[in-house]
């Protein structure tokens, strides 16, 4: 199995890059902050919880988060692989990914991540606001917020996939299609 973690700040273009690799790969795209969004638009109560959080722009509590991934994957059982994008946030996550897909008998192939400087991030996310509807991207203080979690809790999961030799940095600036040629060239050589 090909199993990527896509990984990066807020903005940083996982969602747009997900698009092309899953179709060049036949991957499964998983992604969390659509799988949140999803139940909050059909009103469950995971969808509940998870905006209490989201709105804020903190992070859903593992548990949750895990739990919902993990049911995620398990309804995939025919997936070549997947693209994990938005997962793993923290350092539990990446463990507990590590020790459920060790149990499927297989791993992460490789965490390759999109680097963006941050004053391009904002920049980013003011534009995409006008069109993306989430309440998390309209507020200038939101933005900051999931900025600021990135740097505290998600960009130290680098270390984690560093420790295993399978972190691949990608640099997220320029035009799509040059983005998506860079992250070819880092899949194709895996
Ligand atoms: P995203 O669509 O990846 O930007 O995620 C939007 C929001 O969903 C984040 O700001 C978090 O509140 C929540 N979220 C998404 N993925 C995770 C995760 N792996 N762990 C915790 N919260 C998450």
């Amino acid at each position: 199995m090909l199993n990527l973690v896509l990984f990066g700040p807020p903005g940083a273009g996982k969602g747009t890059q997900s698009a092309f690799l899953v179709d060049r790969y036949e991957l499964v795209h998983l992604s969390t902050g659509d799988l949140f969004r999803f139940n909050i638009k059909n009103e469950t109560e995971l969808g509940q919880l998870a905006k209490s959080y989201m709105d804020k722009g903190q992070l859903v509590p593992d548990s949750v988060t895990i739990s919902m991934l993990e049911d995620a994957v398990n309804k995939n059982p025919q997936a070549k692989g997947f693209i994990f994008d938005g997962f793993p946030r923290t350092h539990g996550q990446a463990q507990a990914l590590d020790a459920f897909l060790e149990g499927r008998s297989t791993g992460i192939t490789s965490m390759v991540a999109l680097e963006v400087p941050e004053d391009e991030l904002r920049v980013r996310l003011a534009e995409r606001a006008k069109t993306s509807g989430r309440p998390d991207d309209a507020d200038p203080s939101i933005i900051q917020n999931r900025i600021d979690v990135y740097n505290a809790e998600t960009a130290p999961v680098k270390d984690y996939y560093e420790g295993q030799a399978k972190y691949q940095g990608v640099d997220g600036v320029g035009s799509i299609e040059e983005i998506t040629d860079r992250l070819v060239g880092i899949i194709d050589a895996l």
